[in-house]
């Protein structure tokens, strides 16, 4: 039966291929007892799932390393098989089978849960989370025991692509997806402006989140269409519409293929201002998207990304090593490397915390400062890098005056480690801050007097103006960029740096969005740092808007209170020839 549902689009295309479920539930299988003629049977049965998944993970950990898949992932599946391995995974089950006649999938889902409640109990955090692990290779049997088809995402035999359906993803899991061949994915969870949908659009695949009981309805190896330009996902879709989508994919192309005809050409105005565009990134991978997209540097490097998948810290040899493999690509263009933003849903297995309001807990800056040997090392390993090209040092989510001096002094001390060490550092690199708190802008004086450039993080000033949380899929329809309170407040902090002569871009989502462009740089914004595959996109924005004719105008729709003015204003000016 054909049906459609509808999420949030979060990353554009088109992709049609086969649903693989990854199943992070707990399971819930059917309990029956077999009779005593049949124990054998269900025993051999049980065995042949085990076997069945065990031949499944040893022929991943091949075409993994064949593929050159990352290292972490290879590790996962060692993990899996060893637990598999473990006769309290597949002997026990048996006991249960033999002495208690249950069924085979409820015999191991019982010892999965007994197993569960004991790794609980473990105080040792890294140990406590390999429950989860215990829980996916469960999964595996019980899918293998059901008939289903299990196993990580994996292009068909047929030759069809896969499209990952989840409830959620974190943004650690997200990343683990770079470097498989996965066409799009979807999720029940989610919000636009997420970590997890920022890492789905470094992808560079279509994927929608937000799309309530995607999991519950889908089943493995349905055909899906994904449309992530309109957040639309087309289950079991007619042929006659899987031809019209082939088409729109192609059509998509060629406008991609077109549009890369702009790297070329300088970024100005239609009347002559020239704007700088630059990329965000997650990984050093990623520079090379941005380079090749020609943005004029590295507006954002979320570092945080170094430090996730993965049980150690990354150290100050590793991190430099990153930096520098950056700034080696960017070729002598700027790179602005922001400092470790941990918390919210952004976690890390090393650091185990539970707090009561995450965003609003010991996030970004202020876990920095909380953390003086864990900031030292990333500084130092950032200062070394400045050796090698230009760098510039980027500190988020800033609300307090004292958060900027007490990082600067950081800066000093770790300059100080490195010359005790006899390393060379520059005498002076340039520092700016983050402003992502409403609290940031409406008492951005003092800031200025010691940073040497603004970025403006409208993901995080909208979650904070609005209080809406931005990776909660139940409230996205609140989220509003174009919230009066949101648009005042970005104009107030671009008017406050510029009559101070200080540099301010921005570098949220909202940089990257073609019908925003023009709003922004009515603003007053000539510097906008987004991913960079939307980098060529908002460049032709540029090259079309009279930003003269358009500034008189986006004032006065600074002035509205009504958002649905504000949008239609928005429509008049997007149309201005
Ligand atoms: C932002 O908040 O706008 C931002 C760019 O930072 P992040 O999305 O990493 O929180
Ligand atoms: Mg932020």
């Amino acid at each position: 039966m054909s049906f459609a549902l509808h999420g949030l689009a979060i990353s554009q295309g088109i992709a049609i291929g086969r649903a693989h479920l990854i199943s992070h539930a707990t399971l819930e299988v059917f309990h029956y007892l077999i009779p005593h003629r049949q124990i054998d049977a269900e025993l051999a049965r049980f065995d042949a799932a085990i076997a069945e998944i065990q031949n499944e993970l040893a022929a991943l950990k091949h075409t993994a390393s064949e593929e050159g898949a990352p290292a972490e992932l290879s590790a996962f599946v060692d993990l899996h098989a060893l637990l598999l391995a473990d006769p309290l995974l597949s002997v026990v089950p048996r006991d249960r089978i033999r002495e208690r006649r249950c069924n085979a999938e409820w015999a191991l889902v019982q010892q999965m849960e007994e197993l569960v409640s004991q790794f609980e109990q473990i105080e040792d955090p890294y140990l406590r989370e390999r429950k989860a692990d215990v829980i996916q290779v469960v999964e595996r049997v019980v899918k293998a025991l059901l008939g289903r088809r299990g196993g990580m995402p994996h292009k068909r035999p047929s030759g069809d692509d896969v499209i990952v359906v989840a409830h959620d993803l974190s943004p650690a899991d997200t990343l683990q997806f770079k470097g498989q061949r996965i066409a799009a994915f979807v999720t029940d969870l989610g919000g636009a402006t997420s970590h997890t949908a920022i890492v789905a659009r470094s992808l560079g695949i279509p994927a929608i989140v937000g799309m309530v009981r995607a999991r519950e309805l889908l089943r493995d190896d349905d055909i899906l269409i994904v449309d992530g330009s309109r957040g639309v996902l087309l289950v079991d879709p007619d042929p006659v519409v899987i031809e019209e989508y082939r088409l729109r994919r192609t059509q998509l192309e060629l406008e991609r293929n077109q549009l890369k005809r702009l790297r070329a050409a300088p970024c100005k105005s239609l009347d002559g201002e020239s704007v700088c565009l630059e990329a965000n990134i997650e990984t050093p991978g990623d520079a090379i998207v941005a380079h090749d997209a020609a943005a004029d540097g590295i507006g954002l490097f979320r570092t945080e990304f170094l430090f996730m998948n993965r049980d150690t810290l990354p150290s100050e040899d590793e991190q430099f090593e990153s930096y520098l493999s950056v700034i080696n690509t960017m070729k002598g263009r700027p790179v602005t490397i922001r400092t470790l933003d941990v918390g919210a849903d952004k976690t890390l297995r090393q650091i185990e915390r539970s707090e009561l309001n995450p965003a609003l807990g010991l996030r970004a800056i202020r876990y920095c400062l909380a953390e003086p040997q864990l900031f030292l090392t990333q500084l130092r390993a950032i200062l070394r890098a400045a050796n090698h090209g230009w760098v510039r040092i980027l500190l988020p989510m800033l609300a307090h005056t004292h958060e900027i001096t007490q990082s600067l002094a950081m800066i000093a001390r770790a300059r100080d480690q490195l010359r005790k060490r006899g390393e060379r550092v520059p005498d002076r690199v340039e520092v700016g801050g983050m402003v992502e708190i409403p609290a940031a802008v409406l008492a951005l004086g003092p800031f200025l007097k010691h940073l040497d450039f603004l970025s403006i993080g409208t993901n995080d000033l909208i979650q904070y103006t609005l209080a809406i949380d931005r990776s909660d899929e139940a409230v996205s329809a609140l989220y509003d960029p174009l919230h009066p309170a949101v648009l005042r407040l970005i104009a107030q902090a671009v008017q406050t740096a510029r009559r101070a002569g200080v540099t301010v871009s921005l570098c949220g989502e909202m940089a990257g969005e073609p019908t925003f462009a023009r709003l922004l740089l009515g603003i007053g914004l000539r510097r906008l740092s987004m991913h960079p595959r939307q980098l060529l996109e908002i460049k032709r924005e540029v090259l079309h808007a009279d930003i003269g004719a358009l500034t008189p105008r986006v004032a006065r729709l600074l002035r509205l209170d009504e958002p649905a003015r504000i949008r239609s204003d928005l429509r008049r000016i997007n149309a201005l020839g």
